[in-house]
């Protein structure tokens, strides 16, 4: 099956969108935030980010879920800066280092020359990590992808803390939605993401996300998944993250067929030693806990990451006991 986004290329749509989505940024809108900062100026707003798309790497990357990096690898593309401020990022020295990140801005034709490239190795699709703040950019090189021979699924992996707005610029050009939903508190979300009202912001953003795949989970027969959505959750200690609520929503407002992520591989690291409730990794309590939650709330589709398997580096994802490989 084609991608989405490949109709809407010869159709012309995708160039109007993205004329419509580079307009965001003079007052700027892109994602919840809202700052209403002029990008095109080199005003910045909360996302440090300007006119154009920061990638502070690419590569082929096999630790994703098995349905995503499959046998050759996701093509995943990181970018710079990000939209949230998480205390216990993983990856801040590309997520929050401003300094760094203003020197690795790229144009347009080069991001997409790189979704080429990342194609021509064979990886299976292109992983979009952390995009919220350049969905402009993002989807005017991909027009110019699309008109060089881009054919690959694109997959949104995101923080959820997406814009409604954004997400139906990109309604019909994402293949596969993977986004986290974070925090079932705002107060949390708040203290430890600067991420104001995130747990109703995400769980709208989720809820477009599904209506946009309309329940598709289409697995080719190279066993990688070609269009569908999951949904990533990170167990935090001390319930942070209050995994509970957010189940809760999936359950009630998504349904029960919904595939899951459910990641135990949480570390101190960053400023998360600051915190004295986020300075230790999860317990095997607490991850049994949010497991036992999954269950009680009929969340049985998708993949469990195996806490004596929490590797930082390459993280080990298991099928479901329920549905192995989640297809
Ligand atoms: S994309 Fe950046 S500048 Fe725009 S609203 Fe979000 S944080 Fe603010």
């Amino acid at each position: 099956m084609k991608p989405g986004y490949l109709n809407l290329h010869k159709s012309g749509e995708l160039g109007s969108r993205s004329l419509r989505a580079m307009s965001l940024l003079s007052d700027c809108n892109v994602c919840p935030h809202a700052c209403g900062v002029n990008r095109l100026l080199g005003t910045a707003g909360k996302c440090f980010s300007g006119e154009l798309p920061i990638v502070a790497s690419y590569s082929r990357h096999m630790g994703e879920e098995p349905v995503i990096s499959g046998y050759n690898g996701a093509g995943n593309i990181f970018f710079g800066n990000c939209n949230l401020k998480c205390i216990y990022c993983q990856n801040h020295e590309i997520s929050q280092d401003r300094k760094t990140d203003c020197c690795r801005e790229i144009g347009f034709e080069r991001l997409a020359e790189i979704m080429l490239e990342l194609q021509s190795s064979g990886c299976h699709n292109i992983g979009l990590v952390s995009p919220s703040h350049f969905v402009p950019q993002i989807l005017k090189s991909l027009d110019i992808a699309a008109g060089q021979g881009l054919e690959l699924p694109l997959i949104w992996n995101s923080n959820g803390y997406d814009s409604l707005q954004s997400l139906h610029l990109l309604d019909g050009v994402i293949d596969i939605y993977l986004p986290d939903f974070k925090y079932g508190n705002d107060d949390y979300a708040l203290a430890y993401s600067k991420a104001p009202c995130y747990f109703s912001i995400a769980g709208a953003a989720i809820t477009e996300m599904h209506r946009q795949m309309k329940g598709d989970f289409i697995i080719g027969a190279d066993g990688v998944l070609k269009r569908g959505m999951i949904v990533r959750h990170l167990v935090l200690p001390n319930d942070l993250a209050e995994s509970e609520n957010i189940f809760k929503f999936l359950a009630e407002n998504i349904g029960t067929n919904i595939r899951i992520s459910l990641m135990s591989q949480y570390y101190p690291v960053h400023n998360a030693n600051r915190e004295i409730l986020l300075s230790r990794k999860i317990t095997g309590r607490e991850y049994e806990k949010a497991v036992e939650l999954l269950h009680r709330y009929g969340l049985t589709q998708g993949w469990i990451q195996e806490l004596e398997s929490c590797d930082y580096y390459r993280p080990q994802f298991i099928a479901n006991r329920d549905n192995p490989f989640g297809n």
